[in-house]
């Protein structure tokens, strides 16, 4: 009873005062949490919160009172910032909830499907052996309309020599991405948003393209750098790099599944490239 007396006698000396004084310690936090927000001291952070909650349950359990204190006056800060630490897997989340496609999405037949993948699998051997640039978005449940409006509108059976004959260096549809919808090539040269942050600096633009149409959405990407020839796959914001055509096979099958949430481990990893390769295997 008297805890309850004492939050309402709290409550009624609540003024104007304090509610600056509630804002400003939440914007210090608040502008503590962007300044390493993107560093490595987010992991670090993550890894503080998970062993902060971790030890706040054994000492509630083995009543460890000073150490209790510690934890519990900590953990109201870890609480705010949660959505700033977060922000990348939560608008992912909020993303896959706005999905159309969790409701009234369509399953391409496994024949088509199958056959889709064979062809760009095909097409990117040959523009990698080419040294032709290329990059191709796979549409899933994510609607890529948006994106598909930046470039132009086609509508062709994919095969790998329609596939090589876009990407044909100095024609009017080479630069760009194009957008696959189940078995059929609806834009190219269309432009895709790049990626918010890519570890490896030695890639340009049009691999931080494909890693970026991944992060907000459920597409898959196919990269053929016309530097080097390397094919490469992005998916959920990663990249898969050093394909040759039976592996990006494989992945493509793999990943063409149902999309799955990243596991709590796959969050606390560093290399995001180095997880992702290890889901695939
Ligand atoms: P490469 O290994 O092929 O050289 P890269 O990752 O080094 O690729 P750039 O050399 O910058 O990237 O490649 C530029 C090409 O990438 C552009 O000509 C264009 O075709 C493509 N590209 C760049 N940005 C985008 C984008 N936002 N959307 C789609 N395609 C893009
Ligand atoms: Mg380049």
């Amino acid at each position: 009873m008297t805890s309850f007396n004492d939050l309402f006698l709290t409550f009624t000396r609540f003024g104007w005062t304090d509610v600056v004084d509630i804002l400003l310690v939440a914007l210090v936090i608040y502008a503590v949490l962007y300044l390493v927000k993107g560093t490595q001291a987010v992991q670090l952070l993550r890894g503080i919160m998970v062993l902060a909650i971790l030890f706040f349950f054994l000492a509630q359990f083995l009543r460890l009172t000073a150490f209790r204190w510690l934890i519990a006056n900590t953990i109201p800060v870890l609480l705010i910032s949660i959505p700033v630490i977060f922000q990348p897997e939560i608008r992912r989340g909020l993303e896959r909830l706005g999905r159309t496609g969790l409701l009234f999405g369509h399953s391409t037949p496994e024949e088509t499907l199958t056959r889709v993948i064979n062809h760009v699998c095909r097409a990117s051997q040959r523009l990698s052996e080419r040294r032709h640039g290329a990059l191709m978005v796979f549409e899933r449940e994510t609607g890529l309309q948006e994106i598909i409006d930046t470039g132009v509108a086609m509508d062709g059976l994919v095969s790998p020599e329609l596939l090589t004959t876009i990407f044909y260096p100095n024609t009017a549809l080479h630069d760009g991405a194009v957008i696959i919808r189940r078995e059929r090539i609806v834009a190219a040269a269309a432009v895709l948003p790049l990626a918010s942050d890519l570890r490896d600096r030695r890639l340009g633009t049009r691999h931080r393209a494909a890693v970026g149409v991944t992060e907000t959405s459920d597409a898959i990407a196919v990269v053929v750098s016309e530097e080097t020839g390397i094919i490469s796959l992005a998916y959920n914001g990663r990249i898969i790099r050093h394909l040759d055509e039976g592996r990006l096979n494989r992945l493509l099958h793999a990943f063409y599944g149902p999309p799955s949430r990243p596991s709590l481990r796959q969050w606390f990893r560093r290399d995001r490239k180095e997880s992702q390769q290890q889901e695939a295997l």
